[in-house]
């Protein structure tokens, strides 16, 4: 096992920011997954697993204890229309496998950068807003975290499946840039998306503090232009957050998670 020192988190996460983890240790399968677990439990150290970090700010002072980069490419085709994956494994790997074998129902996940360890923790949500759970059969955990699933999905001709992966990815690619966390904010109940109140009702499209800047086409996102730090971007949230407080008289929930000490 190669166990790293001092190494900066930044270029592990989409929007590249953050600083360095204690210990780092970057696993390629499950079972090196399971032996980094076991090795941070030996040595007493917290321990924090990043799929791509696409919904995670890290603390410009970085992460203390282990950081595992759960990477793996592990894809098995069960019978039932069940598959078991690893939960390093790309879901857009996992998507194009399925609809190879002809096994629907992932498509509405195409563009989301997500492991798929990332994509069960966060229970993400498609464009036809069913949530990754509905395909989920079981998890296998060691403690708290995740190895693998199994997941259950839907026999079919996978032709216009794919079709309509291609047109997701052409149309999200064009407003949702990879150099940010998705969406910041969760969409507040009973009112307008988060996105059209920071753009139509808050004027803060395109806003900036540093180099992280509201995404001038979606105002939901925040991007790295360069070099913003987690400070940046977490006075931007904050403002946000004021202004909506202000205005609005209440306060978004934040949907990605914060890493590190703020
Ligand atoms: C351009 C863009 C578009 C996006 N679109 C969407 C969207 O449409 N819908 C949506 O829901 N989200 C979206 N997201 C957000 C994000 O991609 C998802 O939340 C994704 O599931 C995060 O997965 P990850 O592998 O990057 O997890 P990370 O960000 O690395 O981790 C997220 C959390 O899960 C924990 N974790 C990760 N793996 C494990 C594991 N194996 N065991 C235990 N804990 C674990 C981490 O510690 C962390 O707390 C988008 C993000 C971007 C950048």
């Amino acid at each position: 096992m190669d166990i790293q020192q001092n190494v900066l988190l930044a270029p592990y996460t989409t929007v590249k920011i953050g600083g360095p983890a204690d210990f780092f240790i970057h696993t390629k399968n499950s079972e090196e997954l399971i032996a980094a677990i076991k090795y941070g439990q030996d040595n007493n150290l917290p321990i924090t697993i990043l799929g791509n970090g696409s919904n995670v700010l890290i603390s410009d002072s970085g992460i203390r204890g282990l950081v595992i980069k759960n990477d793996s490419e592990e894809i098995e085709l069960l019978p039932d229309n069940k598959v078991k994956v690893s939960s390093g494994t790309q879901l857009s790997s996992l998507i194009n496998f399925t609809l190879d074998h002809n096994l629907l129902g992932l498509e509405e996940f195409a563009y989301i950068p997500s492991t798929v360890g990332g994509a069960i923790i966060g229970d993400i949500h498609g464009v036809n807003k069913n949530h990754f759970s509905k395909f989920v059969d079981s998890v296998e955990k060691y403690n708290d975290f995740i190895i693998s699933t199994v997941l259950k999905l839907i026999p079919g001709n996978s032709t216009s499946a794919k079709a309509e992966v291609s047109e997701i990815i052409q149309k999200k690619s064009q407003v949702q840039l990879m150099n940010s966390l998705g969406s910041v904010f969760k969409n507040p109940e009973g009112h307008d998306p988060a996105g059209m109140i920071i753009d139509q009702q808050l004027n803060l499209r395109g806003y900036s503090i540093g180099d992280a800047q509201i995404n001038p086409k979606h105002g939901n996102f925040i991007i790295n232009n360069g070099h913003a730090t987690a400070k940046d971007y977490l006075a931007l949230i904050s403002l946000i957050q004021s202004k909506t407080q202000e205005i609005l008289g209440f306060q978004f929930e934040l949907e990605i998670k914060l890493l590190g000490k703020f």
